[in-house]
């Protein structure tokens, strides 16, 4: 039985899971924070215990160290040789990337070419995947990419109507999100519905803080609604989604703004968060909807409007389908959400069972036996997903 470790770093954080594959089984997960910072947060999660430590983490190094000591010490492992691959998840592999891979020298330089598409994220990824290989130099580090799902779009899918130079010297086009998370839920999906993979047609809303809505036929994607960066598509916990670009050079003009800075409000200060004026975090917007807040139930409706504008165009873009897939952080828990956007998909033939919505974080189908369309909430698994492709990119049995 091979075990797997799942890595997610971020520039001052390391999420991990410790998988025992092919079981899938978790046997440890965590989080560390504030790396960096004068005292860090490690939290450790294993055999039904949740542990807290408040550990110095200069760097990833020393977490990364520690971690590992922690697992010997807590009997998780009896010895670092039991962990057969170190899968990473990567935010950005730009076109470069068409798989999943192995890590060596040329790897990481691509992935820091790829920095500038994702500036906050790949560059803490490369760190991340140092600490690990010099802790376990032994032991196969795989990459794990966001973009590579997305790859299979269609060139009139991903190209936008831009001077095409842009393309050719910058790689303007879009190259999608949350890859991991849309191929996770589409292939349980596909189990759910009693389907092969490769007859099915999936519209899969992944609504986190981050939230993007992702088409996959015959399980390969379409077409997503996150494009060059994060920023594109649906309303967010803190983004706008799309819009007008006129709106950055004219907020530039009346507030002596540089578009950089426009930018950063459109990705931090705008979505939820710019809507609502109280919080990023749905349950906050969700109380003051409740309470009667017209911009917070505003905030919802402009959300659940822009979420169905995409399903309606994947749903042709298709020619038809099968199941729409609920996950993520608000996906799976907000009940209000899934009924005001189902709700609006009636002329599909889209029938909401509101009794069996009536749940949170569980696999569940969420519409009636007469509907058209099914939907259902998945929760996401993105760290299973991690630990199957560093197991069938390192062959690891
Ligand atoms: P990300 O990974 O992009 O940071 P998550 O998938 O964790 O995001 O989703 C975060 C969002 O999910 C927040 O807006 C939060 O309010 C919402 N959320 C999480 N748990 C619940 C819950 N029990 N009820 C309602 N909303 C929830």
């Amino acid at each position: 039985m091979a075990k797997i470790m799942a890595v997610n770093a971020g520039s001052s954080s390391i999420k991990f899971q410790l998988l025992e594959m092919p079981k899938e089984n978790v046997i440890a997960s965590g989080v560390m924070e504030r790396i960096g910072l004068a005292e860090g947060i490690f939290t450790l999660k294993y055999d039904g215990k949740k542990e807290e430590t408040h550990p110095v983490l200069p760097t990833h190094a020393e977490g990364v160290d520690l971690l590992l000591k922690t697992l010997i010490e807590k009997g998780i492992v009896k010895s670092l040789s039991e962990i057969s691959g170190v899968g990473h998840r990567v935010v950005q592999g730009g076109e470069y990337f068409k798989d999943s891979c192995l890590v060596d020298d040329t790897v990481i330089e691509k992935i820091a070419e790829l920095a500038d598409l994702a500036p906050l994220h790949n560059p803490a990824h490369i760190i991340g995947i140092k600490a690990f290989q010099k802790a376990l130099p032994q032991v196969p580090q795989v990459v794990v990419f966001d973009t590579v799902f997305h790859q299979t779009m269609a060139e009139e899918v991903y190209m936008y109507a831009t001077p095409y130079e842009w393309y050719e010297k910058y790689g303007i086009r879009k190259y999608g999100a949350h890859g991991t998370s849309h191929q996770y839920v589409s292939q349980r999906a596909a189990e759910l519905l009693h389907k092969p993979l490769k007859d099915t047609k999936i519209i899969v809303c992944h609504l986190g803080n981050g939230a993007s809505i992702c088409a996959v036929e015959g399980g390969k994607c379409k077409d997503t609604s996150m494009g060059l960066t994060p920023l594109e598509g649906i309303p967010m916990g803190t983004r706008s989604g799309i819009l007008d670009p006129t709106v950055v050079s004219y907020i530039c003009e009346k507030e002596g703004k540089t578009a950089t800075e426009v930018v950063n409000i459109l990705n931090k200060k705008s979505g939820y968060l710019g809507m609502s004026g109280r919080s990023n975090d749905a349950r906050d917007v969700t109380a003051g909807m409740e309470a009667g807040d017209h911009r917070c139930k505003l905030t919802f409706d402009v959300q659940a409007k822009r979420i169905v504008d995409y399903i309606a165009a994947y749903y042709v873009l298709m020619g038809g389908c099968d199941c729409i897939c609920f996950t993520a952080g608000m996906g799976e828990n907000l009940i209000h959400l899934r009924k005001n956007i189902l709700n609006r998909l009636g002329v599909l033939g889209v029938e909401l069972d509101e009794q069996a919505n009536n749940v949170r974080a569980v696999e569940q189908e969420i519409t009636t036996k007469n509907s058209k369309i099914k939907a259902f909430i998945i929760p996401t698994n993105e760290e299973v997903m991690i630990a199957r492709d560093t197991v069938r990119v390192a062959k690891i049995r």
